[in-house]
């Protein structure tokens, strides 16, 4: 499923010759001079004979880069990217490590989509790499299809707490330093790898009603904790909610970050969902499950190109539905019809198939990808419904995924064929109507 080419969406970003299988990140980070510096190690795997490896790399200056352990100087940093250039021409399947050196003084990028990437904060700093700010903090094959099992240590003032996304290992204090270390040992997008430092404090966080064994962790400043934590008192609830409808929990853990400060939208990561602390309230219910279920659909099961973004956003949206329908709030078919209502009344001026690069995180995409799914379990059945949305997660679990695939798995499921629909729904601008509700089962 893997793209040959560059993605049309993000056309500056990532390289198609190369895989990367593993980062190891070693930073040193000083928040009061937001002053980061350290190396990159990349485990990649040539795809096709090539002389040259591009890496994006964004407002961060290159020091040093070895190939297998020895030093290499045919290096060139551009303002996007840095090349490495071989004497010989690299073959398909060769196995490199690359050691990047680098420092600076990380900050977003400017993007089509605003600004991306590390971004200081008042007292520490957080990343939100959506679609195309990893190479702000670290050298990377930022392709969204390019997944890779990442080691992270980080290494910074005492008094800040560090959370990033993976499993946490142990901290270790040394001078007025500690250092922090992460393995996140599931395939993962660049953009999905999130960062906090922050004056934090970790509380235990309860992941199911029904296994008190499993515990995530709730990352806020110690202050807000109380009231953080009774304003993500559902989550329980949601995970064994998600897990009836969408399959066992994919992740190794889960770390929920709400920062001091206000965040305009919430960010998920792998792992891992960030908040801001204006979302603490009971009306933002509907955004925890939607984080939720984006650690199933989107960071688990992947899209590989940025066209299919309704496979992340119609399901997380279609979650949100699932929860209000099953916490007392409105049904399933009551927020599609207001959703529907809603949605009619906008411009009906794009392709939820391939919305293009501008439009992709429109809200129009977010929803109409929930409608379809309402329309198609309207079409093929409540019980077969529910039998393709397991499915699709569990058998795509950590892989990446296309429309066509979705298409396939729904067909596979469906007594009748889906053409009309896809082609209503996903090609053709005009919202349609959906279909009428079946009638209560006997
Ligand atoms: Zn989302």
């Amino acid at each position: 499923m893997r793209g040959a080419v560059t993605d049309p969406y993000t056309p500056e970003s990532g390289d198609p010759r190369y895989a990367v299988h593993r980062y190891a990140l070693d930073l040193g980070y000083t928040p009061r001079t937001n002053r980061l510096s350290g190396t990159a190690e990349l485990h990649v795997e040539v795809l096709r004979p090539t002389a040259e490896l591009r890496l994006d790399l964004v407002g961060l200056q290159l020091g040093s880069v070895r190939v297998d352990g020895r030093p290499h100087r045919q290096v060139k940093q551009g303002p996007r990217a840095l090349r490495i250039r071989f004497d010989r021409e690299l073959d398909a399947g060769q196995r490199l490590v690359l050691e990047i050196a680098y420092s600076g003084r990380p900050s977003p990028r400017r993007s089509a989509w605003g600004r991306i990437g590390w971004e200081e904060l008042e007292n520490g700093a957080l990343v939100a790499a959506q679609p195309t700010g990893a190479p702000s903090w670290f050298p990377c094959n930022d392709r969204i299809d390019d997944r890779a099992r990442y080691a992270i240590r980080f290494t910074t003032d005492r008094e800040f707490f560090v959370a990033a996304s993976g499993v946490p290992g142990p901290v270790k204090a040394r001078g007025g330093k500690r250092s922090w270390s992460f393995e996140l040992d599931v395939p993962t997008a660049t953009y999905l790898v999130a960062m906090h430092v922050g004056g934090y404090a970790a509380s235990p966080l309860p992941l199911s009603e029904r296994d008190a064994s499993r515990v995530g962790r709730l990352v806020t400043p110690a202050a807000q904790a109380k009231r953080t934590l009774r304003a993500y008192a559902p989550v329980p609830r949601m995970m064994d909610l998600f897990e009836e409808w969408f399959g066992p929990y994919p992740q190794n853990d889960l770390t929920i970050v709400v920062t001091e400060e206000e965040l305009e939208i919430p960010l998920e990561s792998q792992g891992m969902v960030t908040f801001g602390v204006n979302h603490n309230a009971p009306a933002e219910q509907r955004l925890i499950a939607h984080e939720l279920a984006h650690q199933w659909f989107g960071n688990s099961v992947g899209i590989a190109a940025w066209r299919d973004i309704w496979l992340n956003e119609g399901f997380a949206c279609y979650a949100e539905w699932v929860w209000s329908d099953a916490s007392g709030g409105p049904s399933i078919a009551a927020e599609a019809a207001a959703h529907h209502a809603r949605l009619a009344r906008l411009p009906q001026d794009l392709l939820l198939g391939d919305p293009g690069p501008k439009d992709m995180f429109d809200d129009r995409v977010y929803k109409r990808g929930a409608l379809l799914l309402e329309a198609l379990r309207r079409t093929i059945g409540a019980v077969a419904f529910r039998r393709l949305l397991r499915e699709w997660a569990t058998a795509n679990r950590h892989r990446l995924v296309g429309t066509a695939q979705f298409i396939a798995l729904a067909e596979s499921l469906s007594a009748e064929p889906l053409d009309a629909l896809w082609r209503a729904w996903l090609r053709e601008p005009r919202l349609p109507q959906l279909p009428p509700l079946p009638p209560p089962a006997p």
